[in-house]
């Protein structure tokens, strides 16, 4: 096993740009009749973003855009378990049983921000769900009509919502640090072009990151060098 070197702290808002949607799953959690809910906290009901779906996305981001680096290889096709890519490296190769070295990145969970939290549950009616409720009806292409089933309510982080990001990683004896970055600033400027959650490709589920910092060293002008005024 490598020696653990150090954990650095990245930190940043994940800034809700169009309504975000990580279904709760399963027909089993009802909260007060809502269709379609979102993933809550189970105490507080307030919406959060699970790391597992920052994780996923961001990995399977990597994978499709076969995303390489110096002495890294391109990843494989679909799931990648070659071991020798940035992939591989940073989120992990293969089965945790068959890891030979500790996986990188640790993705937490993003809660709502406290200040955007306090803001959501005054000013909406409904405020204890933190949410917007969209109404979406299907249209019969061949006769442009409703379409039957009646309207879906889909329950969705509003647009505007600020929530927490954190990742922490773990920095290995012979990693570069510098690589770790632009990997992860990469597939970060990938998904703000992506997007995040449930039906992407119908609007929803524009994010965008801002604020970041890597160790307490500001870094969103290496994220959007364009946005930089000289
Ligand atoms: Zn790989």
């Amino acid at each position: 096993m490598k020696k653990l070197i150090k954990h650095v702290e990245v930190l940043g808002v994940l800034r809700v740009v169009t309504g975000l949607r990580i279904g709760a799953g399963g027909a089993s959690i009802e909260i007060g009749g809502l269709d379609n809910p979102i993933l809550r906290h189970p105490l507080s009901k307030v919406p959060y973003v699970p790391g597992s779906s920052l994780k996923g996305k961001l990995r399977s981001l990597l994978e499709v855009n076969k995303f390489k680096l110096g002495r890294y290889s391109e990843p494989q096709g679909g799931i990648c378990a070659c071991g020798r890519c940035v992939v591989c490296w940073l989120f992990g190769c293969g089965r945790a049983q068959d890891a030979t070295e500790p996986t990188r990145l640790i993705f937490r969970d993003c809660p709502i921000r406290k200040e955007d939290e306090l803001r959501l549950k005054e000013l909406l009616s409904d405020g204890v769900f933190y949410s917007e409720v969209k109404s979406e009806v299907t249209m019969d292409r061949a006769t442009g009509k409703v379409g039957g089933g009646g309207p879906r309510n889909m329950d969705r982080i509003m647009a505007g919502t600020r929530l927490d990001f954190r990742l922490t990683i773990r920095v290995l004896e012979g990693d570069n640090e510098n690589e770790m970055k632009e990997v992860l600033l990469h597939a970060f400027r990938i998904l703000e072009k992506e997007g995040l959650g449930g039906s992407v490709s119908r609007g929803y589920g524009q994010v965008a990151f801002e604020d970041l910092s890597w160790d307490g060293e500001d870094i969103s002008r290496l994220l959007h060098p364009e946005s930089v005024k000289v």
